[in-house]
Formats: structure tokens, sequence, C-alpha cells
């Protein structure tokens, strides 16, 4: 029978958009199918941040910072631990990851149109030895135009390509099946949904209208990962990091289902780490939700104080925005699945973040003038301030006594005792006149604001918790969002597909979150972040070219 294209892929996420775009370049016939509509192209990315991973950038030199390719691997191995057999590929595909990063990456993407924000942030600051985890420069580097800016490149592509007869989306199409032909891909088989004219991000329609077989020499899975899948998420939840949280928001769309990951494993292809895994602990419920249990991350300045949920703050290096897994950990052991942060409206104003492209309406639509608000603005931007007043997490008090009584009401509960709260406040208020210091998160904000890009727009001046000038003060009840996964299928660094049986599987590919953003877990046990979406680029453009070049 006759193919229907070169390659097919399956997902129109950005892995699947790169890989597609490579492949209608190389002069190949391209099919890219997708269970959503046309209107969510993209998928996550769309939403995301667009924060990028780049090494000794022209945006890091102008700002002081001194990186390099050596000390980012250093850092990237420090943070992934790789410690399994499994790991080989994975480490491979770090090495080359970092080098991309620390390389071709930044001029490739500006090639195409794509632009950088000035400032870089520091995400992932770490706080153990210069071998643990974390970045010890910043390296978070924000799209200009934020996800939507990520996706625009590709996407342009592709319509070119579909223009030229080299690329057709196949959308509301839904893979149910690989074919398989003595061990080797052949094509693709699922549903025709019903046609759904449900908003981008929002839950479309599994009605199923028709069928469909696709014929290809070659498959790339681009599927996405199981974040939106909690059942998926619970069932691979990894007992170091304790028992499965009993409440969870979500942090990517429902159609992040995992339900391709299981129809690849199906036909043979080899997963690996399925238990590692990337949440956040500073998840909010979404007053405007768009999608089921809709929730956004607080991406943290350093200064906010940080209790669980029987009042006892962090331990060191716990701080806002150190290590995320390791925050997960000391959650869960806690017994419960919330924890606090406790503020004042100079650092609201000055520290708070959401990540998310509808989030940030300046960084999103390009405007400077916006933008500058940042850095001058009284109060705190738009959307922060909007879930100060309608968050359901959120409680705004002139009083501590009051405060503390309100968190006890939104937690159904009396495990928070005010003179325990208030004395540990007190504490950390003592310290904060000298500028050498005992408390290690005061010391985190000294060497914070020694960095411009932190000064200016991340770090508030410190200050007292308790000093009303800088009030009122603010609770955040922050709960366990899920975003990432980190496993996937292992393969080559030409993204071909392992079986159970250690043998690439002819014709197939994996790439983005499905393929662990590379190899099967490039990034090991934990993220310096803004190291999915390139994952997704270097993965992608890694599968698209090499099976073009295997269409021959
Ligand atoms: C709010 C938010 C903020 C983020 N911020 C950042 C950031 O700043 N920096 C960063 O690096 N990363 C960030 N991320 C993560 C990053 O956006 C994602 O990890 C990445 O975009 C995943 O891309 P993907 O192509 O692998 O998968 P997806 O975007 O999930 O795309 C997969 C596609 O496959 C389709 N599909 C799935 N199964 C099937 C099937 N059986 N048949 C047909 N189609 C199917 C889906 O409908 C979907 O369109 C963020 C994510 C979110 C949600």
């Amino acid at each position: 029978m006759a193919d229907d294209a070169d390659v097919i892929v399956v997902g129109g996420g950005l892995a699947g958009l790169v890989a597609a775009t490579e492949i209608a370049d190389a002069g190949k016939r391209v099919i890219v199918v997708d269970q959503e509509g046309e209107q969510s192209l993209g998928g996550q990315a769309f939403w995301s941040f667009g924060g990028l991973f780049l090494v000794d950038s022209p945006e890091q030199r102008r700002l002081g910072i001194k990186d390099s390719y050596d000390l980012a691997l250093q850092d990237w191995m420090g943070t992934a631990g790789f410690d399994r057999d499994d790991d080989h590929w994975p480490k491979r595909w770090a090495e080359a990851y970092v080098a991309f990063a620390a390389g071709e990456k930044r001029d490739w993407l500006r090639a195409m149109g794509h632009r950088i924000f000035p400032v870089v942030g520091w995400a992932e600051r770490g706080g153990y030895d210069a071998m643990g985890h974390g970045n010890s420069v910043p390296r978070f580097h924000v799209t200009w135009g934020t996800g939507p800016g990520i996706v625009e490149p590709f996407e342009r592509r592709a319509r070119e390509a579909l223009k030229k007869g080299q690329l057709t989306f196949r959308f509301r199409h839904r893979v149910d099946t690989l074919m398989m032909t003595k061990g080797a891909v052949e094509g693709v088989g699922g549903s025709i949904l019903e046609a759904d004219n449900a908003e981008r991000g929002r839950s479309s329609s599994r009605k199923v209208v028709g069928d469909f077989t696709l014929r290809a020499q070659a498959v790339i899975v681009a599927s996405g990962g199981i974040g939106g899948n909690h059942d998926l998420v619970r069932q691979n939840w990894p007992p170091r990091l304790g028992e499965p949280p009993k409440f969870m928001i979500s942090g990517v769309p429902e159609h992040v289902d995992g339900r391709m990951i299981g129809i690849t494993e199906a036909a043979g292809a080899r997963l690996i780490n399925r238990d590692r895994m990337w949440h956040y602990v500073e998840g909010i419920r979404n007053w405007n939700p768009i999608w089921p249990r809709h929730g956004i991350r607080i991406l943290p300045g350093p200064s906010s104080m940080w209790f669980d949920a029987t009042g006892k703050r962090l331990p060191a290096p716990l701080f806002p925005g150190s290590d995320t897994l390791g925050q997960l950990e000391y959650i869960m052991s806690t017994g419960y699945d919330y924890s606090w942060f406790i503020l004042t409206q100079s650092i609201i104003k000055k520290e708070f973040a959401l990540s998310g492209s509808e989030q940030n309406p300046d960084l999103t639509g390009k405007s400077w003038r916006m933008t500058i608000k940042r850095a001058t603005n009284k109060g705190a931007p738009g959307p922060v301030e909007a879930f100060k007043q309608n968050g359901a997490d959120f409680i705004v008090r002139n009083d501590i006594g009051e405060l503390v009584s309100a968190m006890n009401k939104l937690a159904g509960s009396d495990l928070l005792t005010l003179e325990h709260i208030k004395a540990q406040i007190e504490a950390r208020d003592r310290e904060i006149t000298n500028s050498y210091v005992k408390d290690a998160q005061v010391m985190n904000l000294h060497n914070a604001r020694r960095y411009i890009g932190d000064r200016l727009i991340r770090t508030a001046r410190p200050h007292r918790i308790l000093d009303p000038d800088h009030g009122p003060l603010i609770a955040v009840k922050l709960n366990i969002l899920t975003r990432k996964t980190l496993g996937g299928f292992e393969t080559d660094l030409d993204s071909r597909v392992f079986g159970t049986d250690r043998q690439v599987i002819q014709g197939l590919y994996a790439a983005g979150e499905a393929a662990g953003f590379g190899g099967g877990g490039v990034h090991g046990y934990r993220s310096l972040e803004g190291t999915f979406l390139g994952g997704c680029i270097f993965s992608g453009r890694n599968a698209g070219r090499a099976a073009a070049k295997a269409a021959g």
C-alpha cells in the first residue's frame, strides 16, 4: 500500500512542530496528527512562560554574568544526579543539550525571529555545594512574547510548508495504535473526534465520529507527558517523594493525558525513568480557570517566609526558588500536601511572577511600556493583584493575629498558632538590619541583590515582615501543581526509540516530553528550569532531521 507521507508526527505541540518543520525543510512529506483542534496548535508551549536555558549568552554577559559550558555542565550533572544503568542515553543527551544551549541554540532561534527579554532570571538557585543542585548563575531567558513567541517561528514555518504541500495537518485525529509489521513501524491508526470549537486549552469532546489509518516510513511520537492525568501521576509517584498528594491542581491542559505513552509502550517501546517527574509546590488555584483543576505556579522571588502546614519554617536551603523537588519531598514528609508563604505587600509587588503566557500580558503582548512597570510600579502586576483579590488561596490582613486565624480557617484546622508563627517572623526580622547575618534566607537576599537583574525586578529591599509600612501582610496557601514528566522513551541521539529488547525499533522516533525531553530523561532527577522548551526544540530537531534523512 502506498505511503501517505514520508513521516507522521503524533502531536502538534512544540516538539512535534519543530520535528515537522525540519522534515518539510529537508524536502520530505510530513503529516502532523493531533487529537485537538487547530485552535490548540502549539500545545503546552503556547501557555508557557517561554523561559529558556541558555549558557554564556550576550544577555548574561551584558549583566556581568560569567557563564560557561563547564559551569553549566557541572550544574546540570549536580542537579540530574544520574545514577542508573538506564541513564546512559539521558547523560549523553545532557552533554549534547548543554553544548546546544551554550552554542547554536540562541542564534538558530534568533535567525527565525525569536527575541529575548534582556533581564535574565535566576531559577532553581540550589543552596548546597558547588557540585549540588541548582544554577550557580542566572540562566532563565524569557522569550519576548512568552509562550506564543516560542511557538510562532515554528508555526510560521509549518504554515509555509503547508502552502507548499510538504506538510499536512490532521486535527481531531487521535492516534489509538501504532501499526507494526515485523517489528517495524509502518503507520498509525485511530479515531476521528467530532469537531469542537472549544477555546484553546479548554477540554474538548472525545466523541468518536470515524476512524483512520495513515502510513509512512517513520513515526515520531511527540505527544507530551502525563501531567494532566492525575491517576497516572499518582501511579508513577516515586516513594522517595513520600505518599502521592491527596489534593493536586493541574498546571497543564487536559490533553496532556499520557495516553499515547501507553500506546507506544504497547507497541514495544522502552519507557525509562517513569518515576521521575517535576511538579511544583507553589501552586495556586486559578480563580479564572481555563482547563479542569487549573492551577498557576508562582515563580517566587527569594524573600517570602515559607511555613509547612503545622507552621514550622521550611529548613535551609528550602527557600523560595531554590530546590523544587527538595521542597516537594519535605512537604510530603510533613503528612500534609500544602504549605504557606507569608509575605508583605512590598514583597508581592516586586517578587511575585505567575508562570503562564496569559498571566504576563506585558511580556506576552511585547509591550515595553507595560513591562517597564515591573520595576517602577507601586502595586504588583495586574494579574498578581487579581489573584490577591480573587484567588481562593490568598489572605490579606493588616494584623498578624487576624492573618493566622484566617489561615487556620482556610485550611479547616487549628494547626497554626499565633505564638509559633510570630516568634519565627520576629526572629528573622531582628536579623534584617545587618548585611552580615546568620539566617541563611536573609543571607540569600543579600546575595541576590548583588545581581543587578534581581535588584531591579526580582528581590525586594530587605525589610521587616512585621513592619506596617510594608504591609498589608499576605498569606498564600500553596498547593502541589502537576506539570512535567521527566522520564520517557529511551532514544539514541537521533531520537530513535529502543524496544524492550534494547534494539532500535525501525521507523520509530520520540521527541519532547514523551522522550523525557531527549533520550528518556535528559534531566535525570531534577531540572535547572527553562530546559523543557529547549528540550523540545533540541529533541524535535534531532528527530526531524534523522527521520528525514532515513526516509532517503
Ligand atoms: C503554564 C506552563 C508554563 C511553562 N513554562 C515553561 C517555561 O517557561 N520554560 C520551559 O522550558 N518549559 C515550560 N513549560 C513546559 C513546556 O511548555 C512543555 O513541557 C512543552 O511545551 C511540552 O511540549 P511537547 O511538544 O512535548 O508536548 P505538548 O505540548 O503536550 O504537545 C503534545 C500534543 O500531542 C497531542 N496528542 C497527545 N496524544 C495524542 C494522540 N494519542 N493522538 C494525537 N495527538 C495526541 C496533544 O493534543 C498535544 O497537542 C510550561 C508549561 C506550562 C503548561
